[in-house]
This record gives structure tokens, C-alpha cells and sequence, in this order.
């Protein structure tokens, strides 16, 4: 069966930054690619576990742009990100916070869409 792979580039976290659906690392269920400014997430995943893995990765591209930016040198322990993500999903819920669809959250992207099949 054919899929729809959802791609697009986003600058709002001030880098390009690209978020798709498909095949991440082995062994993974999405990542963080930093050479090529790429977020990968599995389309195995319910929409819920597809959000948790955006926060995840987003958290990971935040991290490295605050390395970057030189405030600190220290990257976030990786266990802090893992417990973070679905902590911060849960409480922007108990706010009242809808995630919308995957097809609707293509609004907070900018660029253009590029079709591709898995
Ligand atoms: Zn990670």
C-alpha cells in the first residue's frame, strides 16, 4: 500500500528543520538527524506516540541550538529528554491544549510539500 509521506520544512525554531514520516534508525522509533536538520517518525506509531516522538526530537533541535547559541556548553542529558517529552505532551493536554491531526499540523511548517512513497 502506498503512503503519503508527510514532509515539511519548518524555520520557526531558527534553522531549517525538516519533519517527515519514515524509516528512522534502526532500532528507533524516530530521530533527530543533525547533518541533514531532519526529524524522522515512524507512521507505525498512533498519532498520540507520533507527537510524543515530534516533542522528543524538537527537544533534542532546541537543545542544539542553545549549545549553539553558546548560552551553555552542555547538551541535555538524554534521559531528561526522554522522560520531558511525553511530560510536556500530557500537561499542554491538562491545559486543554489539542494536538490536531498529522495532516493539519502541516499549517505550523512552512515550504512546500513533497510527495514520496515509502
Ligand atoms: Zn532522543
Amino acid at each position: 500500500m502506498k503512503r503519503r509521506v508527510f514532509r515539511q520544512t519548518t524555520r520557526r525554531l531558527g534553522a531549517s528543520l525538516t519533519v517527515r514520516l519514515g524509516a528512522p534508525q534502526p532500532g528507533a522509533i524516530g530521530h533527530y538527524d543533525r547533518r541533514a536538520r531532519e526529524i524522522v517518525i515512524s507512521p507505525a506509531l498512533s498519532h498520540a506516540g507520533r507527537i510524543v516522538v515530534l516533542v522528543h526530537e524538537l527537544l533534542h533541535a532546541v537543545d542544539e541550538q542553545i549549545v549553539a547559541s553558546g548560552v551553555t556548553r552542555h547538551e541535555l542529558p538524554h534521559e531528561w529528554i526522554t522522560a520531558a517529552a511525553p511530560q510536556l505532551v500530557a500537561a499542554l493536554s491538562a491545559l486543554g491544549v489539542r494536538v490536531p491531526a498529522w495532516q493539519t499540523m502541516r499549517r505550523f511548517f512552512e515550504g512546500s510539500e513533497r510527495g514520496a512513497e515509502l
